[in-house]
């Protein structure tokens, strides 16, 4: 079902069959849980996708896009050029590209960092606007990933607050690698667990849970996220990566 090679005129009906499926399995697990209204958007993570896929994704009414690289997103945003676009940025930040950011991705899924938020929030500010963003937390406290390690999340949180040109809107979690999805599960019942305390701490809501990917979405749906990062599984496997999906989330 995945689409490595296959002709242009094919792509469309491809991808739409991909996004027919994840929808699909979206609304399967979504019935399986007790809030069964959630609003759940899906994020296509078009890393190291070609442009007309994006367009052709854009054609089925999958709108929103995640974005890893500055200039591999900020080059697509204004190649695509289309208004109906939302663009997510969902890759490692540092402080010295963050000012490429607002005003062209409605939303930073991973923000890690007070002196990236300094950033953010002043670009912000000179133009106007409130940037949206995300804190991506490390709860695997795994050295070669981004994010705050749990006991940081506060404090940066309350940092972040004070910075008026930003708006936390969530909680962002890249689980450790595994073949087996019912392995991430855990990370996503704690995620959803830390956003309930901080919401309590912080007295504002939090509207976004950022957790799950190709391989292990329905488990992160069943643990509550709204936001899914979805990139192989909708445009195809990517040059130099291999997908790995277990037979639970194949099955529909
Ligand atoms: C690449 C990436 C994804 C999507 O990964 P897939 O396994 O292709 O679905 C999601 N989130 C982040 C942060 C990524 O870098």
């Amino acid at each position: 079902m995945l689409n490595d090679d296959y002709p242009d005129s094919d792509i469309k009906a491809k991808l739409e069959q991909n996004l027919e499926f994840v929808r699909g399995k979206i609304i399967k697990a979504l019935d399986r849980c007790s809030d069964p209204g959630r609003e759940v958007t899906l994020v296509a993570v078009s890393k190291k996708q070609p442009v007309q896929k994006i367009k052709a994704m854009a054609e089925l009414e999958q709108f929103h896009f995640g974005e890893n690289y500055v200039q591999e997103g900020l080059e697509k945003i204004r190649t695509i050029d289309d208004s109906r676009l939302k663009w997510h940025f969902i890759g490692g930040l540092q402080s010295n590209k963050a000012k490429y950011i607002p005003g062209m991705f409605c939303l930073v899924h991973s923000l890690d960092s007070y002196k990236t938020a300094q950033a953010l929030h002043k670009k912000a500010g000179s133009l106007g606007l409130v940037q949206h963003v995300l804190i991506q937390v490390n709860l695997a406290e795994e050295i070669q990933k981004s994010g705050v390690v749990e006991q940081e999340l506060p404090g940066l949180a309350e940092k972040i607050l004070e910075l008026e040109n930003l708006s936390l809107s969530g909680l962002m979690l890249m689980p450790p690698f595994t073949r087996d999805p019912e392995n991430s599960r855990p990370y996503f019942s704690r995620l959803r667990n830390i956003k309930d305390h901080l919401e309590q701490r912080l007295q504002i809501p939090l509207d976004y849970l950022s957790m799950g990917m190709s391989q292990d979405f329905v488990q992160a749906v069943e643990e509550g996220a709204n936001l899914l990062r979805i990139g192989s599984l909708l445009l195809g496997t990517r040059p130099g990566c291999t997908l790995y999906l277990s037979n639970t989330n194949l099955n529909p």
